[in-house]
């Protein structure tokens, strides 16, 4: 065997055994990524099982900023397709990228609580006849959920706790505490808008417990946490309403005691200070990370700038990615910085 035949031989095998580490490493973990649509949600889960979720889809218009920052997402991730596509309500900064995003990439089926409830509002409107055309067309398949059910992914366990406005009426196993947080303090007034009647799920995976509850305001974060907590605590919370006022009350924040948060603010949305000084105060919080420096924080309510994926300045869409491991061990990766900071099994605090 000469030399040369050692070279050739070597550098074919060290490029397939790289490809076998990287696809085993993927094979155990789940992948969340926390995509920037500039105040709008769009998360894609991606499972082990290579089955994948994407929790809405951003805004329209901007020649398809937000559907181009998903499918980079999604090609990251080595999908082909998107399995399963969750909208949490009609707002245009959750399904208003839709059309965009269908024609660029491949989608299996769409989840959301069914009809449009805020058929007053244009904008709202507009996008709801988008994605019902999108329905009618018959190349998807659609699935209405309502609490309690389970969605059909394989490789991580989903259950719906809020949909068209309500909610689970039995805790949640490893739930049911009563909720200190509760005590003396009254439910808010009735939101009359689509976020009330937002699609939330928790998410379970291994140790892990993830919640991603879209916009849904504080009435129903009540009805999900008080007296008695229907959720019980979680390790990873995806912040409501990009860190809105209407919703993050200290019933839910408290309630469910993340040691992580993850905030879809965008600079100039969310990210407010009332919600931000909730959950940095939060007992078992390790970190909360921002899609983007807020600029309604300023100088007192914005987390270090290790913890940011955009800081303040025009951005190309920097995303945070979660890595999930069944052991209760997880990592998030800030795509700017290229830093990835670890979490332990077992809280800190
Ligand atoms: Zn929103």
């Amino acid at each position: 065997m000469n030399r040369g035949f050692l070279w050739v031989a070597a550098s074919l095998v060290v490029p397939f055994l790289c490809l076998v580490w990287t696809a085993g490493a993927s094979s155990t973990s789940l992948r969340i990524y926390f995509v920037d649509v500039e105040g709008g949600q769009a998360t894609l889960f991606v499972t082990p099982t290579g089955q994948s979720l994407l929790v809405d889809t951003g805004w329209p218009g901007f020649n398809g900023r937000d559907a181009d920052r998903i499918v980079a997402a999604a090609k990251d991730a080595g999908l082909s397709k998107i399995d399963y596509v969750l909208i949490t309500h009609f707002h245009m900064d959750h399904v208003g990228g839709l059309p965009q995003l269908a024609e660029r990439f491949p989608i299996g089926t769409f989840i959301d609580h069914g009809e449009n409830r805020e058929s007053t509002d244009q904008p709202t409107m507009q996008v709801w006849q988008a994605y019902q055309k999108l329905l009618q067309s018959g190349k998807y398949k659609h699935i209405i959920a309502k609490p309690g059910d389970k969605l059909p992914l394989t490789g991580m366990d989903d259950v719906v706790v809020s949909a068209d406005g309500n909610v689970i009426s039995k805790p949640l196993p490893a739930a049911g505490g009563e909720n200190p947080a509760c005590r003396g303090a009254e439910q808010a007034p009735a939101d009359t808008t689509e976020n009330a009647r937002s699609l939330g799920f928790l998410a379970t995976f291994g140790k892990l417990r993830i919640l991603d509850l879209g916009d849904l305001t504080k009435d129903k974060e009540w009805d999900l946490m008080c007296p008695v907590s229907k959720i019980g605590k979680v390790d990873i919370y995806i912040v409501s309403h990009h860190g809105w006022q209407q919703s993050g009350s200290a019933q839910l924040v408290d309630g469910i005691s993340p040691r992580v948060a993850i905030m879809d603010n965008g600079a100039k949305k969310g990210g407010s200070p009332g919600p931000w000084e909730i959950i940095e105060k939060s007992p078992r919080l390790e970190n909360l990370w921002q899609l983007h420096y807020s600029e309604e924080g300023g100088s007192t309510h914005n987390v270090p700038a290790e913890f940011i994926a955009n800081p303040q300045g025009p951005d190309p869409g920097h995303y945070f990615r979660l890595t999930a491991h069944k052991d209760g061990t997880f990592e998030v990766f800030n795509s700017r910085t290229k830093q990835t900071k670890k979490y332990s099994a077992e809280a800190q605090k």
